[in-house]
């Protein structure tokens, strides 16, 4: 008997924000293996009898590599009827789902992808902030300077005055990240919010602008960050400086806030 896996989005830390089917699997599921992400309250939720395997893996000191979690998988999957991965936020999100599809349809094993709440959509709603608000933003970029070998390459070609950009582990080094994105050809008066923890018990969030990022008090990890014009405060008062009024954006300005 083959068994199936199932990769499970986690959300980003509340517990009333996972999926219903979720909370199914995670109560009938005979092996767990989940990340660093995961919440406390949602791994309360895995059934008693369950084997938990903490594959997390935190900067610098990984606990399983990619290659022992893929092959880990696999071989419960030979012997167990429901084996879970669970990952923080959605599975395919910056969660290297890909690796695992790849290695489970190689070896002939039956899986489904169960999608959370990735932190962007969590952040947004812990913030207040619309992320495609009409007035002002037309598309979202969730992207992330931590790309291994070639994470300096970011290709901004996309990015224009309507486009709000989530940052996903930016790091402790603001001054870093408000020099890269300056880089990339955003402006200084760019608005932009930290979020700290979103939807958890400990979520912060601090509002600054691109320029401003360096003096900003570190926020505690995982933290993402949400750039463009709807993370201002004023969405409305920025929205006359493009916005015609009827529902129709004018040819986009590239990259000024006023
Ligand atoms: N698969 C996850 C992302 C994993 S990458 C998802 O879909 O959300 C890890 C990064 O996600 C962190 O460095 C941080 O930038 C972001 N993140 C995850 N949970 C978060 C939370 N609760 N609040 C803020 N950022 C979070």
């Amino acid at each position: 008997m083959k068994g199936k896996v199932f990769l499970i989005g986690a959300g980003p830390g509340d517990p009333e924000l996972l999926t219903l089917k979720a909370a199914r699997l995670l109560s009938r599921a005979n092996v767990v293996l989940h990340d660093a992400l995961v919440s406390k309250e949602v791994l309360a939720l895995i059934s008693r009898d369950a084997e938990v395997i903490d594959a997390g893996k935190r900067a610098g000191r990984k606990l399983l590599t990619q290659e022992e979690i893929n092959a880990l998988l696999i071989s419960y999957a030979e012997t167990r009827a429901t084996v879970v991965r669970l990952k923080g936020g959605d599975p395919s999100i910056f969660g290297r789902a890909g690796e695992e599809i790849e290695a489970l349809r190689k070896a002939g094993i039956e899986y489904e992808i169960v999608p959370g709440i990735t932190a962007a959509l969590g952040a947004a709603a812990a913030a207040g902030i619309s992320l495609t608000d009409r007035r002002v933003a037309s598309q979202i970029l969730i992207t992330t300077f931590s790309r291994g070998s070639d994470g300096s390459v970011m290709d901004w070609g996309c990015v224009t005055s309507t486009t709000t950009l989530v940052l996903y582990m930016p790091g402790a080094d603001y001054a870093e990240v408000s020099e890269r994105l300056q880089e990339g050809g955003l402006p200084p008066d760019l608005p932009c919010a930290i979020v700290s923890n979103a939807t958890g018990s400990l979520q912060q969030v601090r509002w600054s602008c691109v320029g401003q990022l360096a003096s900003e008090e570190k926020l505690p990890a995982p933290a993402l960050l949400i750039v463009g014009r709807v993370a201002s405060r004023e969405v409305e008062e920025l929205r006359s400086a493009f916005w015609d009024g009827e529902g129709k954006t004018l040819p986009p300005q590239h990259l000024s806030v006023s």
